[in-house]
Formats: structure tokens, sequence, C-alpha cells
């Protein structure tokens, strides 16, 4: 039996690669019953008629999957923030970085509108931001006014799955219309002229891309802790993690507890005060969500 990977969804037809090509495919009833829908990313056993009938029989477990964009299988998850317009914070930047980190994804830092920067207020920022570098994250600033930008992100996408996420307005369909050529998504801009919100379609794809795939929707924008558990978060911060073993208490949350490696960490300023303020903040954010049910 064949098996390939759902590249694009489009009101229940699903296009699934294989090595003969692209065939268009229907799920077949079991997914209901099973209350599992195929994604985009999905590794699938299908059979075909012909390249425009196919179906569905089987998916792949899936490494893991988000909602917004609905993707399975997501190697990377890039998260734009912008340094101006609307203003760098921290705050957010730390609660994607949360959510990318609890789904194990691995997140990369863009940040854009370097443009808008003064060379010292550039200077700046990159010191501050230095820190995420130091704790073992991909950092990189651009401008998608710069017309080189392709080619200086292009190292970062080859051979994986990756989806951009972060605030609305930062750049990331600017950065999607500049590496994918043919693209042209809506930017702000456009969606005010013509008086429309963006993303209005019901289409989903993984563009090809130097070798790997982009989601071609810019991914969440708003955020929310639903999904994560309390005990998990000191594990969303990994100058955490690579501490937590000399904290005295197993299970540890950094907060009050003696002996803790992080609020010594802390109190020596190597862990960069304002990221423990946002945990702190995210810890009681958790503990005050209402109930599911
Ligand atoms: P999205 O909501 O994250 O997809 O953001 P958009 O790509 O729609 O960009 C929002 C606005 O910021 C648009 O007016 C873009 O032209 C502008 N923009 C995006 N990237 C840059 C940048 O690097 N520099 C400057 N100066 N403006 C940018
Ligand atoms: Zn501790």
């Amino acid at each position: 039996m064949p098996k390939g990977k759902i590249v694009k969804a489009i009101s229940g037809f699903y296009y699934v690669q294989y090595e003969g090509g692209l065939v268009q495919c229907r799920g077949r009833g079991i997914f209901r019953q099973k209350k599992i829908t195929p994604l985009v990313g999905d590794y699938v056993d299908f059979e075909y008629r012909d390249k425009r009938e196919g179906y569905i029989l089987a998916i792949e477990e899936r490494d893991n999957q988000l909602t917004r964009p609905p993707i399975a299988n997501v190697d990377q998850a890039i998260i734009v923030t912008s340094v101006k317009e609307p203003d760098l914070s921290l705050n957010l930047l730390d609660k994607f970085l949360v959510l990318v980190e609890s789904k194990a994804i691995e997140p990369l830092l863009f940040f854009t509108k370097m443009d808008l920067l003064t060379d010292q207020e550039a200077v700046l920022i990159k010191e501050k931001l230095a820190y995420y570098k130091k704790i073992g994250y991909t950092v990189e600033f651009l401008s998608t006014k710069d017309k080189e930008v392709n080619h200086q992100l292009s190292v970062y996408l080859n051979n994986k799955v990756s989806v951009f996420a972060g605030q609305s307005g930062v750049g990331k369909t600017s950065i999607l219309n500049r590496i994918i050529p043919g693209l042209q998504l809506e930017t702000d801009d456009i969606s005010e002229s013509l008086g429309r919100g963006k993303h209005t379609t019901r289409h989903m794809e993984l563009i090809p891309f130097e070798q790997g795939l982009i989601a071609d929707t810019p991914g969440f924008s708003a955020l929310d802790f639903k999904e994560i558990d309390l005990e998990e978060l000191p594990g969303c911060f990994p100058e955490f993690v690579n501490l937590q073993d000399q904290c005295k208490f197993r299970g540890c949350m950094h907060i009050k507890e003696p002996k803790c490696a992080v609020k010594d960490a802390l109190d020596h300023k190597e862990i960069l005060e304002d990221r423990y303020k946002n945990y702190l903040q995210f810890v009681e954010e958790i503990k005050n969500r209402k109930p599911r049910y």
C-alpha cells in the first residue's frame, strides 16, 4: 500500500505527496468514528484509483500537532517578534516560547523591523537579546525590507518542516512573501486598504523551500495556557532545566523552595530577571485559569 505525506488541505480534500507525485484524497469514514481528522504534515497510508480519487486509510502516529494552524509533525516554529511597531515584548516572546517548548517543537527566534532602529538602539537590543542565545536558542535579526532576507533565512529552513508564529503585525506574512516566490499573501497594509481581514481562506499548504517545507499560513498569534499544566511550566524554560538537578527538591518550582539552584542563579544575575518575572506571572496565570469543566 502506498505511503505519503499530506502537503495540502482544502475543504475536505487532502493532497498526498508520494514518490509517484500528488494524489487528491478524501478521508475514509473510520477517521470520523475515531474523531481523528487528517492534518497537513501527516504521514499516511492511502489507496487510489487515479490521481484525482484517492482515500486515506491510516494515519501514522504524530510527533506533535498544532491546532492553529492545523498541522502535524512540525520540526520547528519560528517565533517572529518585532523590535518596534509593535514594540518588543519579552513577555509575549516568553509566552510563545513556553507554548512551543510544551509541544516539543524547536523554537527559532527571528526579530524583525531592525530597519526602524538607530544603530545605537540596535546595539542595545542585541545586547539584551543575547541572553536568548546564551540559553541555546537560534536568534536572527532582520528586516523584511531587505531584499536579501531570503538568503539570510534559507539556512534555517533547509530540510525542516517550519511554521511561523508571533503576534499580529510583526511581519510573519512579509517574511513568507519574501521567501516563497509567488505566494503573495496579504500583509496588513494590503488587507487594510481592501477593508478586509487577513487569512480568510480555508486552505493550508506546506510549500517546498530549500529542501524543507513551510506552512503557508502564519501560525498562532493569540495565546493562552489552556493546554499547559503547572508542573510542565519549569520544563519549558531550558535554563531552568539545566539547573534543576542541583535544586534540593525534586519537582522544585523555583519559587519559594529552599536551596533552589534557579533562585541562586537569579541572585547571581545568570538568569534574566525579566524572564524570571514572566515565569512567575505565567505560574499565576495557570493557577488562576478557569477549570475546563
Ligand atoms: P503579520 O501580521 O505578522 O503577518 O505582519 P505583516 O507581514 O502583515 O506586517 C505588518 C506590517 O509591518 C506591514 O505594514 C508590513 O509592511 C510591516 N513590516 C513587516 N516587516 C517589516 C520590517 O522588517 N520593517 C518594517 N519597517 N516594516 C515591516
Ligand atoms: Zn529550584
